[in-house]
C-alpha cells in the first residue's frame, strides 16, 4: 500500500544532530535509525560483509544464471609457467582450467574497474576533508533522509559527516585487497568462486561509487537530488574558439573545479574557456555551469587533433595514454594532475605557479604533473591565456584540398576497415576523400559512427593521418554540433520514490531503464538516444549517467529538441533523469535498496540479501551498457548485477567473457518460494537473464522491455509489461515472441490488444494458469516449505 503521506517528516534533522544514541540488542550495539520510521532497526545478518559472507546468494543467482564463457583469449600468460594453452580441456601449468581462467579474467577486471572507482572517491575524499573538514555534514537537503543507501545496507551506518566516510573507505579498501590476491597464481580454483568474488568486487565498485559521489555533492554543492537541474550546453560548437581554451579529460572534478574557482576569483568568466571531455565535463558542470561539455571519450581524439584546446588537464581513468604525444602535434599543455597519470612529466606541484607557466609558455617543458588542484587552475588559466594568441595562427589541421592529396596515397590495402572494431568502411571513406566526395567520411563522423579510436591510422600503411582528417571533416559542420544535456542531479528523492515505488513494484509504470557506460557502440551514438526514446515515450522511467547520459543529449528529434528539453528530470514514468557521471550510477542500484526499505519497509543495515532479494523479484529496473568498454563498466555491471538487477550489454560487452544467462528451458530453475505463502510455487523467468548481450538496437530494445518483467506484477502490471513487449517484438521482428506463454500465469495477465494472438499460442503450448506468488523469493524458507510447486 502506498504511504498515505508524501510529506517528509521535518522533526528528523534536529534528531539527528542533537543526539547519539546507541540501542543495544542482545549484544550488538547499534547506534543508528531506519530511514522511513524513525525506529530503531535490528542490525541484519551481513554487516561490512567479508569476501565469502554473500556466497550463499551468489550461488543462487548462478544456480539461475549460468556464467556462460565466451573465452576471448584460450592462452594464458600470467606467470613465467605460462604461457600456458587452455584449449582442448587442456589445464595450465598451475592446473587451472579455462572455465577458472575466464572467471578469473573477469575477477581481475572487475577489481581494476572497483579500484579505479574507489581510488577516485579515496582521493576526492581526502581531498575534500582537507578543504572542508572532517566534520563537514552530510546533508541532501529535506527531501533525502536515505542519504547513502549502499553504504548503510553494507555498512550497517548511516554516515552523518565527511569523515565517517571513511569507515565505508576503509572497508572496502580491505576487501578489494583480499579480491585482488585471490587473481594469483595458485589460489581460488573454482570458476563460480571467482564469480562470486567477482561479484564482491563489483559490489565493492557501486559502495565506492557512492562514497565518492556523495562526498563531492555534499562538499562541492552539486545538485541534491534536483529534478529541476539546469540544462548544460554540450557539444564542439558551444566553445568560442577565439578565447583561451582550457580542456578537462577524466573523471576526478577536484582539477577542473580549481581551474572554474581561479577563473571566477580573477573574474575571467568573459575571457577564458572551460571545458571537459568525459565524466570530467559532467561533475564539472554539476559544480558550476558554466562550463562546457565537449562530449563523450569518443570526442577525445577528434577534439585533441582540432588543436582548439590550448591546455589541457588530465586526471584519471579513460585519457588516451598518448595525450601529451597528441598535444604536442600541435603545441598544446598538458597538465597531468592525479597519481594515476603521470606521463613521465616533472612532479612541479611546490613549485611557484608563476614559475611553471614560464617554464610551460617557454617550452623548457612539454607539461608538467601538479598534484594540488588549486595550482592546476592557477597554472591552466595562466598558460592558456598567454598561449592562446600565437597558438591561433598555427595551421592545425589540412585544408580539404590537402586532404584530397593526402587520401590519394592509399593503396586500398583495406587494412583500416579491417582493424576497426566495427569494421566500419574507412577504406571506401578514404578513396570517396580522394575523388573530392568527402559525404562518407562526413557520414562516419557524425553521431561518433566511428569513435576516433585511431586504430585505422595506426595501421595505414602509407601514413594517412585519418584522424586529422576526419577532424577537419567535422569542423565544417560546427555549427550543427551543438545539443545539452541535463546537469546531473545526484540521488532520486525519498519524495519521489513514495510516489512511484507502488507503480514500479505493482507494474504500473513498466520499469526503470537506465543507459549507463561508455562509447564502444556498434553502430554509432544515435542507437543509445533511440531506445531512450522509445521507452520515454511508453512511459517508462528512463536514467542515464555518464557517456551514456552525454550520448542521449546529442540527439534531437524531429522538432530539432534533445530528449532532456523534451522529458521532464522527474524520477517518474516519462522522466528522463540524468544521475551524474560515472560515480554518480551508484544513485541507480540506490533507488531500487530505497524502493525496498520506502516501500516495503524492509530494513537496509546490514541485510544486503533480503534488499537484493526484493530487487531481483519486485523492482522492474534494467541496466544498459550499450557500449560499455571499460574495467570499470564490467565492475558496474557486475555490483548491479549482486543487487538483483539485469544489465543489457551492446555486441563488444561479450570481449568481457561472460554473461549471466538464463536457460528458459529448464523450468525448475525458476520455482520461488512464496514467503508469504509458505509454498514453493512454478514461475517464469523473470528476469530471464541477469548479463545479456544483444546483437542490435532491435534486440536491445525487446530484450529490455522483457526484463522489466518480474514475479511480481499485478495482473495489470504484467498486461502492461507484456503488451510492450509483445508491441516491441512485433515492430522490430513483425511476430508475436513465441515464449510470452511462459510469461502468463492467468489469463488476466494477457493484454487486451493481443488477446488472441496470445490465446492462440497459450493453447498451442498446453499452458495452464498457474497461482501468482504473494512475496516471491529465492531466498530459503526458514522452515520446510508447506507445498512444492506441481504439488509435490
Ligand atoms: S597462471 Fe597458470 S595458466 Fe597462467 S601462465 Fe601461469 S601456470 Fe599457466
Ligand atoms: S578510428 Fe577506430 S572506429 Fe574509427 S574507423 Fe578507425 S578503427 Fe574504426
Ligand atoms: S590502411 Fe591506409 S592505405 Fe590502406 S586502405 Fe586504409 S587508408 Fe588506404
Amino acid at each position: 500500500m502506498a504511504p498515505k503521506s508524501t510529506k517528509p517528516k521535518d522533526f528528523k534533522e534536529d534528531f539527528w544532530k542533537s543526539k547519539d544514541i546507541k540501542i543495544s540488542i542482545g549484544d550488538i550495539v547499534q547506534d543508528e535509525v531506519s530511514g522511513e520510521s524513525g525506529e530503531p532497526v535490528e542490525m541484519g545478518p551481513t554487516p561490512k560483509p567479508h569476501v565469502t559472507d554473500l556466497r550463499e546468494w551468489d550461488m543462487k543467482l548462478m544456480d539461475r544464471y549460468e556464467p556462460f564463457y565466451a573465452p576471448f583469449c584460450d592462452m594464458c600468460c600470467l606467470c613465467t609457467y605460462g604461457k600456458c594453452d587452455l584449449t582442448a580441456g587442456k589445464k595450465g601449468a598451475c592446473g587451472i582450467d579455462i572455465k577458472a581462467q575466464q572467471a578469473r579474467m573477469v575477477l581481475l577486471a572487475c577489481c581494476i574497474g572497483a579500484a579505479a572507482h574507489s581510488a577516485h572517491a579515496r582521493h576526492l575524499l581526502e581531498h575534500l576533508i582537507e578543504k572542508k573538514g572532517k566534520d563537514f555534514p552530510i546533508d541532501l537537503g529535506m527531501n533525502i533522509d536515505i542519504e547513502a543507501p549502499i553504504i548503510r545496507t553494507l555498512i550497517g551506518k548511516a554516515p552523518k559527516t565527511l569523515g565517517d566516510l571513511r569507515e565505508a573507505m576503509d572497508y572496502m579498501e580491505e576487501q578489494n585487497l583480499h579480491l585482488l590476491s585471490a587473481c594469483h597464481t595458485g589460489q581460488e580454483g573454482s570458476s563460480v568462486d571467482f564469480e562470486s568474488k567477482a561479484l564482491h568486487a563489483g559490489l565493492m565498485d557501486n559502495l565506492g561509487k557512492e562514497i565518492g559521489d556523495i562526498a563531492q555533492i555534499v562538499a562541492l554543492d552539486m545538485p541534491k537530488g534536483d529534478e529541476n537541474a539546469p540544462l548544460v550546453e554540450m557539444g564542439m560548437g558551444t566553445v568560442d574558439r577565439d578565447k583561451p581554451i582550457v580542456l578537462c579529460i577524466g573523471h576526478n572534478v577536484s582539477s577542473g573545479a580549481g581551474v572554474i574557482d581561479y577563473v571566477e576569483e580573477e573574474g575571467l568568466e568573459d575571457n577564458v574557456e572551460v571545458c571537459g571531455i568525459c565524466c570530467a565535463a559532467i561533475d564539472i558542470t554539476r559544480y558550476n555551469q558554466h562550463a562546457k561539455v565537449i562530449g563523450p571519450i569518443s570526442k577525445q581524439l577528434k577534439f585533441i587533433r582540432s588543436g582548439v584546446a590550448d591546455v589541457i588537464v588530465v586526471d584519471e581513468q579513460c585519457i588516451r595514454t598518448d595525450v601529451l604525444e597528441e598535444a604536442k602535434k600541435n603545441q598544446a599543455k598538458v597538465i597531468a594532475t592525479t597519481d594515476k597519470m603521470c606521463l613521465g612529466l616533472p612532479n612541479l606541484t611546490d613549485e611557484d605557479a608563476d614559475k611553471i607557466v614560464a617554464q610551460l609558455i617557454n617550452n623548457q617543458i612539454e607539461g608538467a604533473l601538479i598534484l594540488d588542484p588549486d595550482k592546476v587552475g592557477e597554472v591552466a588559466t595562466k598558460v592558456a591565456m598567454q598561449i592562446a594568441d600565437d597558438r591561433g595562427m598555427l595551421k592545425l589541421l589540412p585544408d580539404m584540398d590537402e586532404i584530397q592529396e593526402m587520401a590519394k596515397e592509399c593503396t586500398e590495402c583495406g587494412w583500416c576497415t579491417r582493424v576497426c572494431p566495427n569494421s566500419i568502411p574507412m577504406m571506401e571513406a578514404v578513396m570517396g576523400a580522394s575523388e573530392g566526395d568527402f559525404s562518407k567520411m562526413e557520414a562516419l563522423y557524425d553521431n561518433d559512427v566511428c569513435y576516433t579510436c585511431g586504430r585505422c591510422e595506426q595501421e595505414c600503411e602509407r601514413d594517412i593521418p585519418i584522424m586529422s582528417m576526419m577532424a577537419k571533416i567535422g569542423e565544417n559542420k560546427l555549427k550543427e554540433q551543438r545539443f545539452n544535456m541535463r546537469a546531473g542531479r545526484g540521488p532520486i528523492q525519498d519524495v519521489e520514490i513514495r510516489k512511484v515505488g507502488a507503480p514500479i513494484v505493482l507494474g504500473d509504470i513498466p520499469g526503470v531503464i537506465a543507459f549507463v557506460g561508455c562509447t564502444n557502440y556498434p553502430e554509432g551514438a544515435q542507437d543509445v538516444a533511440k531506445m531512450a526514446k522509445e521507452f520515454l515515450e511508453r512511459n517508462y522511467i528512463v536514467v542515464t549517467s555518464g557517456c551514456g547520459a552525454m550520448t542521449v543529449g546529442e540527439y534531437r528529434d524531429e522538432e530539432g529538441n534533445t530528449l532532456y528539453e523534451k522529458y521532464s528530470g522527474d524520477f517518474d514514468a516519462k522522466g528522463l533523469v540524468n544521475v551524474g557521471s560515472c560515480v554518480s550510477n551508484a544513485h541507480i542500484p540506490g533507488a531500487c535498496i530505497k524502493i525496498a526499505n520506502i516501500f516495503a519497509k524492509k530494513p537496509l543495515e546490514g541485510n544486503f540479501e533480503e534488499i537484493s532479494d526484493y530487487i531481483l523479484n519486485r523492482v522492474g529496473a534494467c541496466g544498459v551498457a550499450w557500449g560499455a568498454y571499460s574495467q570499470k563498466a564490467a565492475a558496474i555491471a557486475t555490483g548491479i548485477n549482486r543487487w538483483g538487477i539485469p544489465v543489457v550489454l551492446g555486441p563488444h560487452g561479450t570481449k568481457y567473457r561472460r554473461l549471466y544467462l538464463g536457460r528458459t528451458d529448464k523450468e525448475e530453475t525458476w520455482q520461488l518460494n512464496d514467503m508469504r505463502s509458505g509454498n514453493v510455487v512454478n514461475g517464469e523467468p523473470a528476469p530471464e537473464h541477469l548479463l545479456y548481450a544483444a546483437e542490435n538496437r532491435e534486440e536491445a530494445t525487446v530484450e529490455i522491455a522483457k526484463l522489466c518483467i518480474r514475479p511480481n506484477d499485478t495482473s495489470k502490471g504484467r498486461q502492461l509489461k507484456l503488451n510492450h513487449y509483445i508491441d516491441l517484438h512485433k515492430k522490430y521482428f513483425g511476430t508475436i515472441p513465441e515464449d510470452v506463454y511462459k510469461f502468463v500465469r492467468v489469463q488476466k495477465d494477457i493484454p487486451i490488444t493481443y488477446k488472441k494472438d496470445v490465446m492462440d499460442i497459450l493453447e498451442e503450448k498446453g499452458w495452464e494458469p498457474r497461482a501468482i506468488p504473494q512475496e516471491p523469493s529465492i531466498r530459503d524458507f526458514k522452515e520446510e516449505p508447506k507445498k512444492k510447486a506441481n504439488g509435490k
